[in-house]
């Protein structure tokens, strides 16, 4: 079904960034529309949050609803769909929807995220809902009493790992460097949890099972030796890659695949396209960031629409 309502501003993606921007151009009176897969973002996948002011110490899926009711608050419009497609023509932005609708509007924030980074080994394809996961809020209480490990040695791996111990009987943590990448607070969380065994200078190899994951052979990266752990559950958690498939010429990329934009106003190189959050060039990624970005790309877009409609 078309739509034809010409919105000042569409919004892709409601994780923090895309939140906030619509929060800002809500309250800025600008017409206003956000487009998103889901309502939580990454921000789902953080099993507690400790660096967001003024929530010490909350659970990520609180954070994003209590994000999405702040936003909801101001009666905004939204849908829930995936952009495919970004087109331009005389001043106008075209966007098209996985469902086969067509929005049109004035300018666009993409705040579109990124997208857990896959291990790329055999296996984890083949078992992902069968043992393999990426988000260890939504599925670690199905691994009560069972043998699991978590791949990545960063702050999120190691959030994990300590997560899991109150299910899982043992919990390997499996780190490719030589020691864990994770704040030290983490890593002391870590060592001292009888259940956790941290594993450093491991490659995981392959993934294997019947009709469930049943174990894991991960290689020692200093001796090359393969070694199997039995375990009925794999964590994935070895960082994220920009959400960008459905924008190819309208925006520059850096090496990493994120989208480049101007540190002071969140703008791309096409006049009236602006980015926010971990989607972008912006060196850390992190929820307070993408926020504080997100209402940057907000207010910029209400200078950009000033000038425009002069
Ligand atoms: C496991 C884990 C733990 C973390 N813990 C912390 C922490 O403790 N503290 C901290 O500060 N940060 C933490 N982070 C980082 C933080 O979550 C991110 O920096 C933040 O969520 C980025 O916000 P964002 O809005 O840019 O993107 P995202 O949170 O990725 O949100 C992007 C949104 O866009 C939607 N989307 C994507 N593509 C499309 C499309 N084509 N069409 C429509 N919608 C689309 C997605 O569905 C999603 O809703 C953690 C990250 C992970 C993975």
């Amino acid at each position: 079904m078309e739509n034809q309502v010409l919105y000042d501003l569409i919004i892709i993606g409601a994780g923090p960034a895309g939140i906030t921007a619509g929060i800002y151009a809500i309250r800025k009176k600008l017409r206003t529309l956000i487009i998103s897969k889901d309502f939580q973002g990454q921000v789902k996948w953080a099993v507690s949050v400790e660096n967001y002011p003024g929530l010490p110490d909350i659970k990520g899926m609180d954070l994003a609803k209590k994000f999405e009711d702040h936003l909801k608050q101001y009666g905004a419009e939204i849908v829930n769909d995936e952009v495919i497609k970004i087109g331009k023509e005389n001043q106008i932005f075209e966007l098209i929807t996985k469902n086969g609708d067509r929005f049109i509007s004035l300018s666009v924030i993409i705040a579109s995220g990124a997208d857990p980074r896959p291990l790329e080994v055999p296996g984890e394809k083949e078992f992902i809902a069968k043992g393999v996961t990426y988000c260890t809020t939504c599925d670690a209480p199905f691994f009560k009493d069972r043998p699991v490990a978590v791949i990545g040695g960063g702050n999120s791996g190691v959030k994990a790992a300590i997560e899991l111990t109150h299910y899982a009987s043992k919990v390997y943590l499996l780190e490719f460097q030589e020691k864990l990448a994770a704040d030290e607070l983490e890593q002391e969380r870590a060592r001292h949890n009888e259940k956790i065994e941290i594993i450093n200078s491991a490659a995981l190899k392959s993934i294997e099972g019947k009709n469930k994951v049943e174990r894991i052979t991960y290689e020692d990266v200093k001796s090359k030796q393969k070694k199997n752990l039995k375990v009925e559950g794999v964590f994935v958690s070895v960082g994220t890659q920009p959400a960008t498939s459905f924008i190819k010429e309208m925006v520059d990329f850096n090496e990493k695949d994120e989208i480049v934009i101007d540190p002071k106003t969140g703008q791309t190189k096409t006049a009236g396209l602006f980015s926010a959050g971990d989607v972008t060039d912006v060196k850390y990624n992190q929820i307070v960031i993408a926020a504080g970005e997100g209402a940057k790309a907000a207010l910029s877009v209400y200078d950009y629409l000033r000038n425009l409609k002069k």
